[in-house]
């Protein structure tokens, strides 16, 4: 049986990067940025005023102070989007408001409050100036933040809300960025219902196809919901042709060794197996391959598929795991990995047979130090323990267990302060 590193090389050897398309910039938060950003304007475009106040020559205000203040001739006022038909002379100044351009002939600007202006009635013909001021002072000069002419993002790198903002500055409306995968989600099982459907004796609701669906669009992914089919390989075609148009298929149960387990015989008919089974708890039979699908261009294109085991925390996990990084990598993302912590455990873990072992933990801070305490029962049809959890324990294949104090690694799901 193969470990989770080697399940995972295999997985992304199958996995391409997705192509660029052109997205509005409020789209495309979390994609990856498919061009090179270059501004073709200065921000801000022209040195302007950081503070309200008086534009002046810095030469004017030499030796002005509270009990000699140096009296300029007020000649306009000039506000933020406007530009003073006038040039401030010696022994004059230009009234000006925070953003509004600088006029020609000044090189400095006098805040109110190191004026007389508060003893003066209304807009004055003349103002004190109560302090000197340097060349340069509260003027934002043209260029400051971005240059024209120069790079300003970088291909490759992700857009957040600040590389949004920066494109906005820019004037961009779209952007070039690496396109989200579409994730067909199958669900499998005689027994499984859909939600708001009457729930008959023996039946239960289908969860995985909503945990999966939420988590491809967490990280950035389109869900695409095929339903549930029933323990047959003619009810697992019939709705997975639904999805052949899909980056990507994920189905959830049918792949122990049961006798309606039919996802495998599926797979190795319509495509091929790559792996079955891993070294893991939760989540042991996983199944990885390929399925023949659709190309946009109309061929036959080969779609990655995972087909998670039905426990509900078993296939959180393995999406975690397994299909997280893979639509990461479509997306055109470098960091694949979940961060992790170190924190000091406080119950015992037991591995038993050899396998990476998950285990659903609440992990606080503590006194600088990362504390992880269970969850509870860790059974993988315990969904609520997913629900409570913000980290999975790491235990590794060649370690027996942990016992409470051990430093144990942390796979964090969110951080701990999103959970109460
Ligand atoms: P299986 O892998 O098909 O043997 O399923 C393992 C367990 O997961 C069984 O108890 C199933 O009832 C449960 N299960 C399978 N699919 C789902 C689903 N979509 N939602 C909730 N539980 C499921
Ligand atoms: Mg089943």
């Amino acid at each position: 049986m193969i470990t989770v590193d080697q399940a995972l090389e295999k997985v992304l050897e199958h996995i391409d990067i997705l192509e660029a398309e052109e997205s509005p910039i409020l789209g495309c938060l979390g994609q990856v940025l498919a061009e090179d950003i270059f501004s073709n304007i200065n921000i801000p475009p022209l040195d302007n005023s950081a503070m309200d106040g008086y534009a002046v020559r810095s030469a004017d205000t030499r030796g002005a102070s509270r009990q000699s203040p140096r009296i300029l001739r007020v000649i306009d006022t000039v506000v933020a989007g406007a530009i003073s038909r006038f040039e401030v002379e010696p022994g004059t100044a230009i009234r000006i408001m925070t953003g509004a351009a600088i006029p020609k002939g000044a090189d400095g600007v006098v805040r109110f409050e190191d004026t007389d202006e508060s003893e003066r009635q209304g807009i004055p013909a003349e103002i004190g100036v109560l302090e000197e001021i340097e060349a340069g002072r509260d003027i934002r000069p043209a260029g400051e933040d971005i240059a024209a002419g120069s790079l300003v993002l970088s291909k490759g790198m992700t857009i957040r809300a600040a590389e949004v903002g920066v494109l906005a500055s820019l004037g961009r409306s779209k952007v070039m960025v690496i396109r989200r995968p579409l994730v067909a989600i199958l669900a499998t099982g005689d027994e499984i219902v859909d939600v708001a459907q009457p729930l008959p004796e023996g039946k239960i609701y289908n969860s995985n196809s909503y945990s999966v669906a939420a988590l491809v669009q967490h990280y950035g992914g389109i869900p695409k919901i095929l339903g549930i089919a029933s323990d047959s390989e003619h009810s697992l075609m019939g709705r997975l042709r639904l999805g052949l148009d899909a980056d990507m298929v994920i189905t959830s149960g049918g792949v122990s060794l049961g006798d309606y387990d039919v996802v495998r015989e599926v797979l190795a008919k319509e495509g091929e197996i790559v792996f079955w089974r891993v070294r893991e708890k939760p989540g042991k039979p996983l199944v990885f391959g390929v399925i023949k699908g659709r190309s946009k261009a109309g061929g036959v294109s080969s779609i990655p598929f995972l087909g998670l085991a039905g426990n509900p925390v078993s296939a959180m996990v393995n999406f975690e795991l397994f299909a997280r990084p893979a639509i990461l990598k479509m997306m055109g993302k470098k960091n694949l990995a979940k961060p992790t912590v170190q924190a000091v455990i406080e119950d015992a873990i037991e591995n038993s047979d050899g396998r990476r072992v998950f285990t659903r933990v609440i992990v606080e801070k503590r006194g600088g130090q990362y504390f992880a305490r269970l969850t509870g029962p860790q059974g993988s049809g315990i969904l609520t323990s997913m629900a409570r959890a913000n980290g999975l324990v790491v235990v590794p294949e060649d370690k027996p267990g942990v016992k409470p104090g051990d430093v144990v690694e942390v796979m964090m799901l969110d951080w701990s302060e999103e959970v109460e």
